[in-house]
């Protein structure tokens, strides 16, 4: 069997257990989500908790001002996290069908640790993605995976212009779910999966709750442990970010689009070369 249908197989089973959270392996836990962004500042906030609302599920309704989102790496990022990070990228570039971010590269000598606070790392101008080492001046629980914060100008929800992400790097080994290992009594946790989630709040996505849309990558909660990730969108988690950001050819079929990303490549963390064939059932993950 190909690496892609057993890993479709594999991500259905997983779809499955997010939505029943039926733990099917020792090294899985739930974590919740709740706490997990920030807006800076603002004075109101979008009606996004109320399905009957043209707001509903997003926290900034137009989206960012000037796309793409030029965005640079901490210094110390390994390669393989930023790969499941800009797999991440690519996922929701898919989704609306248009370019939506540009790496601007390393953020030199800069990484999480370098800021004293949360939100002074917004103060510098860069959309930074950054690995903190010392959580707690983030004013954040130990639990909380990671943290979103950004800015709206001129204080209103509307739109964004700045926006940083900040990785709980030393309570979790935040990496490739499916092929490391926990590291240093750190619980892995899936970058690619957790990223996915925190640049949905960076484009402008609220928490939709598991009762509204259960296999949404916006649930206020996140399965994690060695071989668990969560790489795809849901069809209303591409119909909300197209209503930020409109669709482009073929993503307007959000259902086709959903299809596609769930058998694209991108949605196993493999952004470039051919497509591998891989025939050792031994190192199917998830169970
Ligand atoms: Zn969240």
């Amino acid at each position: 069997m190909s690496l892609l249908s057993r890993y479709l197989i594999i991500a259905g089973a997983l779809t499955a257990a997010f939505a029943n959270f039926i733990a099917c392996g020792a090294q899985m836990y739930k974590v919740s989500l709740t706490g997990d962004h920030d807006q800076k500042e603002g004075t109101s906030l979008a009606n996004s908790t109320d399905p009957a609302s043209p707001e509903f599920g997003l926290h900034a309704p137009q989206g960012w001002r000037n796309l793409p989102i030029r965005y640079k790496s901490d210094a110390k990022m390994p390669a393989i996290q930023l790969k499941g990070l800009q797999s991440a990228m690519a996922t929701w570039e898919i989704a609306v069908g248009r370019k939506l971010f540009q790496y601007g590269g390393i953020h030199a000598s800069v990484t999480g640790d370098s800021f004293p606070d949360l939100y002074s790392s917004l103060r510098d101008g860069i959309n930074g993605q950054y690995n903190d080492e010392r959580w707690a001046k983030t004013g954040k629980n130990n639990m909380i995976l990671a943290t979103t914060i950004w800015n709206n100008p001129g204080n209103a929800y509307q739109t964004i212009d700045a926006a940083d992400i900040r990785y709980n790097s030393e309570i979790y080994f935040i990496s490739d779910a499916l092929t490391q290992k926990p590291m240093d009594q750190r619980e892995i946790v899936d970058m690619q999966s957790l990223a996915t989630h925190e640049l949905g709040h960076l484009l402008g996505l609220a928490h939709i709750g598991e009762d509204y849309d259960s296999s949404s990558i916006m649930n206020p909660s996140i399965l994690i442990g060695e071989g668990i990730a969560m790489r795809s969108l849901s069809v209303g988690d591409i119909k909300r970010i197209q209503k930020i950001y409109g669709c482009q050819a073929t993503a307007c079929d959000a259902d086709a689009t959903a299809r596609s990303i769930m058998q694209s490549r991108t949605s196993f963390g493999l952004t470039g070369g051919p497509a591998v064939e891989e025939a050792d059932p031994s190192s199917e993950p998830g169970h």
